[in-house]
């Protein structure tokens, strides 16, 4: 039985209905200069989303411009690659984006959810376009006039999942690489069922969310738009509707005097919130569902327009400019923030000029330290990691560089290592019991690719303390003598 008592005042959310059912939004759309920008932008960017994982086949380079390839833990950022010992650079790196994110906030608001998230930029200009052309006027003028054929529903669905399997695609070349993708795409899904799945699963997504979801991804999903109030300041630039302008709102009427009685520009025509994509009323100032995207800003210049009023009644401004207070481009986090981003800045430079081609490591093994050989001579067993940070595969030579070691031993040398790839080898290192002074004895490894890469190994060995003694008559006595442990410099 419906209670009285349980029923809000009024909505909870602009997506709910006062039941807590959802609330289908279907927002007009308003044709104005904010709207004409944004349209160019959003296709920029959809042509520049979709080109990005192809730009080194066009232009010849050695790697992507961006690869998130999580499977082989590598990332590629505008041609620097990232692997999982780079954890230090790539955390200096994201915390500088992070801060980057802040400072754009601080400084013009929301500009990224309602000019270049791909939530936006997709369903704004993509999806909904699609869903006006099925469906008549829905958008446009709000609510379909008449009921929607079946056919076209069937046919909007249709396209909608044919455009969401090619952003799939598209998605999943920033994360497998276009090669990749090709091969995916052009042999049957048996060959690579992991990978169909997760396309489909991809697809599935942008169905759900672009089909049904919608702006609920802003409001609930999203955190972004739930850290604004702490990201924002009074001097942020905001879509912000002019209370002082716009109150008393309503239509100016005659008083019995016949003078007309003071009313503010504001004619509550609705069209503000007709328009408005999360389906908020921005008269009532700034909220947390508002992705800036400036319709609203559309929706009422025709207006003010024809009734010959002033423009701007809604416009890009600040709290503090609205509320009469004096406006200044300097605070302290817009200082702030440059400040530290320079200084990550700076030391990812550090970072990245000491970076080479490749890395390399030398451990020692687990085990014997060292083993006395048969003919006298001491061996110690070792192991190297060398990372080939380039896109194509390179062999490296290991050599020793003093005359001391009688000989090294790994599985091939050079080793050859594929691109982007890591391989760890045993290296048995030989050389003279003589050659140990107090049980060690420091060398040094030479590493080259012969194409520029060189690297010295600092390597401590250990053998035995003093002389050989003196070897005992029978065979049985040969075994390797060992002792002590320690580790590789
Ligand atoms: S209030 Fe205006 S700027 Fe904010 S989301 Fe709605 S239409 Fe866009
Ligand atoms: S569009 Fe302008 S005039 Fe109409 S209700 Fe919104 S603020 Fe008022």
């Amino acid at each position: 039985m419906p209670s009285s008592l349980l029923e809000p005042e009024e909505r909870v959310l602009s997506t709910l209905e006062k039941d807590g059912s959802r609330r289908w939004l279907n927002p007009k759309l308003s044709g104005g200069s904010f709207l004409t920008a944004r349209r160019i932008f959003a296709y920029f960017l959809i042509v520049a989303f979709t080109l990005t994982p192809y730009v080194h086949l066009i232009l010849g380079l050695e790697k992507p411009l961006v690869l998130l390839d999580i499977l082989h833990r590598k990332f590629i950022l505008l041609g620097f690659t990232f692997l999982p010992t780079d954890t230090i650079l790539l955390a200096l790196t994201l915390l500088t984006l992070l801060l980057g994110i802040f400072l754009m906030t601080a400084m013009f608001g929301r500009v990224w959810c309602g000019w270049a998230c791909p939530q936006t930029v997709y369903l704004e200009f993509v999806y909904r376009p699609i869903e006006r052309l099925f469906e008549g006027t829905k958008g446009k003028g709000g609510k379909p006039r008449k009921p929607v054929a079946g056919w076209r529903k069937i046919a909007r669905y249709a396209v909608y999942l044919l455009v969401s399997m090619y952003l799939a695609h598209t998605f999943l070349a920033y994360f497998v690489g276009v090669e990749s993708l090709a091969v995916w795409i052009t042999s049957s899904p048996f060959d690579h069922p992991v990978a169909f799945v997760v396309m489909a699963s991809v697809t599935g997504a942008m169905m759900f969310d672009f089909g049904f979801f919608r702006e609920q991804t802003c409001i609930i999903a999203c955190p972004y738009g739930r850290l604004q109030s702490a990201l924002l300041d009074r001097q942020s630039l905001i879509v912000s509707y002019d209370k002082t302008r716009g109150e008393p709102r309503g239509k100016k009427r005659k008083s019995a005097e016949g003078k007309a009685e003071q009313a503010g520009d504001c004619v509550d025509c609705h069209l503000c919130v007709d328009t408005c994509p999360t389906g908020i009323d921005i008269r009532d100032g700034l909220q947390m569902e508002c992705i800036g995207c400036a319709q609203c800003i559309d929706a009422c210049a025709p207006v003010m327009a024809k009734l010959g009023r002033d423009d701007g009644l809604i416009r890009y401004s600040t709290q503090a400019a609205i509320d009469g207070e004096s406006t200044g481009l300097f605070r302290p986090r817009v200082v702030i923030y440059p400040v530290i981003m320079l200084v990550l800045l700076t030391a990812i430079g550090v970072l990245l000029s000491v970076k080479k081609s490749a890395d390399v490591v030398l451990l020692r093994n687990l085990g014997n330290p060292f083993t006395v050989m048969d003919d006298g001579q001491v061996s110690n067993s070792m192991r190297i990691k060398i990372t080939n940070r380039r896109e194509m595969a390179v062999a490296y030579m290991v050599e020793p560089v003093s005359d001391v070691v009688t000989r090294i031993e790994l599985a091939e040398n050079p080793l050859a290592i594929d691109p982007g790839a890591s391989r760890t080898e045993g290296v048995l290192i030989v050389l003279p019991r003589s050659a140990f002074t107090d049980g060690v004895r420091d060398i040094i490894l030479h590493v080259s690719d012969g194409a520029g890469f060189e690297q010295d190994i600092p390597c401590r060995l250990l053998g035995p303390y003093g002389p050989a003694k003196k070897k005992a008559s029978t065979p049985a006595q040969s075994i390797p003598e060992t002792t002590g442990q320690g580790d590789a410099k």
